[in-house]
């Protein structure tokens, strides 16, 4: 007999996530979902904390927290999140690079492995980088800024030579707002201290492992501060990608 609470069913290909890139873009940063409640729905995913204080990496059910005063280390359960997205990972495709790439062209190489760019996939990259480059944010307060204006507050940090994984996940240019259109990758060293929201690197070599997203179950937050936000106003899709690729304001 399932109890009160069952845990929700490991199925294959189910994304879960809570609130969305755009409530993200209009300061939405207070943490709605307890990471406790999170890593019910996947061991694998990327996301970040209450006030945009850390950068988060879920791998292989464990929540790990990367913060811009540089600890790190595994989140409380009962900490919240104001957006992440997780899956349960069993790695569908499978392939080894050999040849140093650099993010553009594991993006490009992984894009013409896909099926289909309709589809959600997560990535999980295993491997040797020759260099890193990740940033954080420094945590939130009120009257929270636009995330344009959060990200020019950034913490950037570069590693060289150094053992690590690639967490993230690639979502379709039709769920823009939902989530990045395209990329949107994390990192966590193999010793499981330095890392956050990936930028730029250089792999040598390493195992790319990609799970096709079949379904999608989003969280809106039950929040004044969602349910009165001005979403999906202004150029969307650039300032996306300018909050991921560098924080220049569009
Ligand atoms: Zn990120």
């Amino acid at each position: 007999m399932p109890g009160p609470n069952p845990t929700p069913r490991n199925t294959p290909g189910r994304i879960f996530q809570a609130s969305t890139m755009t409530a993200m873009l209009e300061g939405v940063y207070e943490g709605t979902t307890t990471i406790a409640e999170l890593c019910r729905h996947g061991d694998f995913g990327i996301g970040t904390f209450d006030r945009l204080d850390g950068e988060m990496i879920v791998l292989d059910g464990r929540c790990y927290r990367l913060r811009a005063d540089g600890t790190a280390g595994e989140a409380d359960l009962a900490t919240r999140t104001p957006l992440a997205a997780v899956t349960y990972f069993h790695g569908e495709y499978d392939w080894r690079m050999t040849e140093p790439v650099d993010a553009t062209e594991l993006r490009a190489a992984i894009d013409k492995w896909l099926p289909s760019p309709n589809m959600f996939y997560a990535v999980r990259v295993d491997g040797h980088f020759d260099h890193m480059v990740t940033r954080m944010l420094p945590e939130q307060h009120r009257p929270y800024p636009r995330l344009i204006d959060a990200v020019a507050e950034q913490i950037v940090s570069t590693h060289t030579d150094l053992d690590g994984t690639i967490v993230g996940f690639r979502s379709p240019t039709h769920m823009l707002g939902v989530a990045a259109a395209g990329y949107h990758l994390h990192f966590l060293s193999g010793c499981r201290t330095r890392g956050g929201h990936a930028y730029d690197f250089v792999l040598r070599s390493g195992r790319v492992r990609v799970d096709v997203g079949y379904e999608l179950v989003l969280r809106m937050p039950r929040t004044a501060d969602f349910h009165t936000a001005q979403l999906g106003r202004g150029d969307i899709a650039a300032e996306i990608e300018a909050v991921l690729q560098g924080g220049r304001r569009p």
